[in-house]
């Protein structure tokens, strides 16, 4: 069995059974040193921990304190995450239809989806690739958008040497499965002195100090035994990255002309951390996407289906008063990616022999 993910957190046991040892377990030094580490890695002035991915984002959204009706364009190619945290901070949504080539927000699709009331643009990192901030940044300017960059899958990624999360407000998850992880957890990165200071405040109830509170806060803290957990894995995530770096290369060059599936591509200036190593299966491929899935999984080959819907394309999020508009038929791109992404493993631990059997069993099930 060849796992799509695998979780390796073994290094981190000297420092856990540090903070075991100390009795401070809740947010103390352990959770500042991992947020020192983390802003030296995004290239950012700060790095605020919290309890996840999603209430990064949330808090992100609050810390711009928007007025009911104020939108957010996102991506409908997402994590359900990336819906649930601008409905939690009560934002509008609008979706901007993906492009082909990175899965993420087409820019001028982000360009046609601007109102009058539109204040923030939150592109989607997706898989570890950047979107095309090159132009998305400068629309956000011209506009006088805030950026908040979904960068739960992309830590370490950049857009011409410019790190994820350094080009507006970064928010990471930190969950099991992502490249970097702390069970659960999630950062924000700013390079905003006045916004990294709202956010601390909001993350701890709204308090400044004991019993003064400022704003209606929340509890979104991060523990010093997470924290813990996510340390060493900062020290060496250039290797971890590098690793999944050189079996992306592989499974690209094993893969590619083979009948009916695209492999993924590094656009130019971006470095990709492939959180996700994503092919599209054709509508003339030998097999649909989902006969594929159940052939490789039957082989013991583990994929996942990211995403097998449009976001929003869920009884729950019907005529939902902050979604107004959303028609799945309006984002083409997004609609047909669904029915033909799949995922194969490119976690740092796969052997070479893994690679060639991953190989083998696509380029064999597509009839190549
Ligand atoms: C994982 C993820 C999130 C949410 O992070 P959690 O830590 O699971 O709350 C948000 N957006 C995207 C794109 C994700 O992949």
């Amino acid at each position: 069995m060849i796992p799509i993910t695998v979780v390796d957190v073994r290094d981190a046991e000297d420092l856990v059974v540090e903070v075991l040892r100390s009795g401070v377990i809740a947010q103390g030094p352990m959770v500042k040193r991992f947020e020192d580490a983390f802003a030296n890695v995004s290239g950012t002035e700060h790095a605020i921990a919290v309890n996840n991915g999603t209430t990064a984002l949330v808090a992100a959204i609050q810390a711009l304190d928007l007025r009911p009706g104020d939108e957010v364009i996102t991506s409908p190619f997402t994590f359900v995450a990336t819906l649930n945290a601008i409905l939690e901070a009560g934002a509008t949504v609008r979706f901007a239809d993906i492009r082909r080539d990175d899965f993420a927000i087409d820019p001028d699709a982000a360009a046609a989806a601007i109102t009058d009331r539109t204040k923030v643009l939150m592109p989607v990192h997706l898989y570890g690739q950047t979107a095309d901030m090159g132009k998305l940044a400068p629309l956000a300017a011209e506009h006088g958008l805030q950026v908040i960059e979904d960068s739960a899958q992309a830590v370490g990624a950049s857009f011409q040497g410019k790190q994820a999360g350094s080009f507006g407000i970064g928010c990471f998850s930190l969950y099991a499965t992502k490249n970097v992880t702390t069970a659960e957890g999630g950062m924000i990165t700013t390079d905003d002195d006045e916004l990294a200071d709202s956010l601390r405040v909001l993350r701890n109830q709204g308090m400044r100090s004991r019993y003064e509170y400022e704003v209606a806060g929340h509890n979104y803290r991060m523990t010093d035994l997470h924290a813990a957990v996510g340390i060493p894995q900062l020290e060496k995530l250039d290797q971890l990255t590098a690793a999944r770096q050189a079996n992306a290369k592989r499974l690209t060059e094993g893969l590619a002309g083979t009948p009916g599936l695209d492999v993924p591509r590094v656009l130019p200036g971006r470095e990709h951390v492939w959180h996700q190593y994503t092919v599209l299966v054709g509508p003339h491929a030998f097999l649909s996407r989902d006969e594929l899935a159940a052939a490789l999984t039957e082989k013991g080959i583990g994929n996942g289906i990211y995403y097998p819907k449009i976001v929003f394309d869920y009884e729950c999020y019907r005529n939902h008063p902050q979604i107004p508009d959303a028609r799945v038929e309006d984002f083409p791109v997004a609609s047909s990616i669904v029915t033909q992404a799949l995922s194969l493993p490119v976690h740092p631990y796969l052997s070479e022999s893994d690679l060639d059997t991953i190989i083998e069993t696509v380029r064999e099930a597509l009839g190549a």
